[in-house]
């Protein structure tokens, strides 16, 4: 374990803090920050805690918590739009971050940093690869996913092209389901995602929103490839690319909800499973939770409380009915399922994709998109909410 101001002190070491952050994605750094501000002593672990973020994170405005800086939103699209069976204007505002700047707003100078790997995390320790340990009254696990063949996971890739050229995509798009990536109808599922990332660039990336296992990068570069060229967009083939590929379900060791053993840290974050696992968002949700987590630590509450109310565990199972559903839809349907969603009332939409802590309202979105879906579909969502030894059953045949 070195301190990340000082490389070459490699000596193993003992320390003792309040709180332990480990991983310093955007979870862990929004925590560590969050904590400092509360007053809280924090020491934060990660392998490399300097590396520059480069992922394009995205959110919707209203999920932002208030107390982030204007200047991290890059760009704001005032009603975004979907294409799934005919255009859709959604009543939200999406907006696209400075990665590079969320980074630097999210400020570690009171915490003590150090680098290294985690590679025993318990309730009140951790043990770092070089023998140091640091000893504190919680441990947050901030290490994120990990890919793994069993897990549900989201790729895309994606290509930032000067927007006069992106222009003839149509976009900007949160969705456009359209068919023209030339893999055929019996193909699984992707779409265009179109995004301006400043005034001048514009990120076309093709992405599998989720599946087990999800599309080959190589896969979706030939459909956006295709796509690009059948709407007239000209690549010139020196486009800086973006290539996505995460777990959108939890971290090992974590079950999303499930109270950790009493000699186990508290995850945060994708680890956590906060991350919704049927769109695969969680910077915007971790952000917010990164406050409340912080005045927790400073009041004495419990944190995995705050973290998991009641209310925000039945959401959870509704949001894994809903990948289910995502995981079993043909492949011709998926099309038909999201025209059924943007069809919904924009509250409905909101609850579903956002608040973590309305079960009512997920259900209510679940429900109506259920009755307005084509009938072999509604079977779909319906067989999705049974419970999961039924879905193993049937996975073995019985
Ligand atoms: C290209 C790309 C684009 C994306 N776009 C969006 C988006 O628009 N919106 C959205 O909400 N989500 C998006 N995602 C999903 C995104 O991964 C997650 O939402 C987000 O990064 C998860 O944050 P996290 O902090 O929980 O975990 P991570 O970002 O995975 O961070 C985990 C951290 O833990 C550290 N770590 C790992 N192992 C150890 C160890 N043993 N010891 C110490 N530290 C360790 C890692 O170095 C890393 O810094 C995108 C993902 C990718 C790859």
């Amino acid at each position: 374990m070195s301190t990340a101001d000082d490389p070459e002190d490699v000596r193993p070491v003992t320390m003792r803090t309040q709180v332990v952050v480990v991983g310093l994605g955007p979870a862990g750094r929004a925590t560590a920050s969050r904590l400092v501000a509360a007053g809280v002593d924090v020491v934060a672990v990660d392998p490399s805690p300097d590396r520059r973020w480069t992922p394009t994170y995205a959110a919707w405005e209203d999920e932002l918590p208030g107390w982030l800086p204007d200047e991290v939103v890059a760009t704001r699209t005032a009603h975004a739009r979907a294409w799934a069976g005919g255009e859709h204007r959604l009543d939200r505002t999406y907006v696209v971050l400075d990665t590079g700047g969320l980074q630097q707003a999210l400020d570690l100078s009171g915490a003590e940093v150090l680098r290294g790997s985690v590679v025993d995390a318990g309730a009140h320790q951790v043990t770092l690869d070089d023998g140091g340990s640091v000893e504190a009254d919680l441990v947050l696990d901030a290490r994120g996913t990990r890919m793994s063949p069993g897990r549900a996971a989201q790729t895309a890739y994606g290509l930032v092209v000067p927007a006069a050229r992106a222009a003839a995509a149509g976009g900007p798009w949160f969705m456009d389901w359209r068919s023209d990536h030339g893999a055929g109808p019996a193909a699984a599922p992707s779409f265009l995602y179109a995004v301006p990332l400043d005034a001048d660039r514009t990120l076309l990336e093709e992405t599998c929103l989720v599946g087990r296992p999800a599309l080959g990068l190589d896969e979706l570069r030939r459909r956006l490839e295709h796509r690009l060229a059948a709407r007239g967009v000209e690549l010139r083939g020196d486009e800086v690319v973006e290539r996505v590929r995460f777990s959108v379900e939890a971290g090992p060791g974590s079950r999303p909800g499930r109270r950790p053993p009493a000699d186990r840290p508290v995850a945060l974050g994708a680890r956590a499973g906060v991350m919704h696992p049927a769109t695969g968002y969680s910077v915007a949700v971790s952000l917010r939770l990164a406050e409340e987590v912080a005045s927790a630590v400073a009041a004495g509450r419990d944190v995995w409380d705050v973290l998991w109310p009641a209310p925000a565990r039945r959401v959870q199972r509704l949001r894994e009915m809903g990948l289910t559903t995502l995981l079993r839809l043909p492949p011709t349907g998926a099309e038909q399922f999201f025209a059924a969603f943007f069809a919904l009332p924009a509250a409905r939409q909101r609850a579903y994709l956002s608040d973590r802590d309305d079960p009512v309202g997920t259900l209510a979105a679940m429900a109506r998109m259920a009755g307005t879906l084509p009938p072999g579909l509604t079977a779909v969502a319906v067989g999705s909410a049974l419970p999961r030894w039924a879905h193993r059953r049937e996975r073995e045949g019985a």
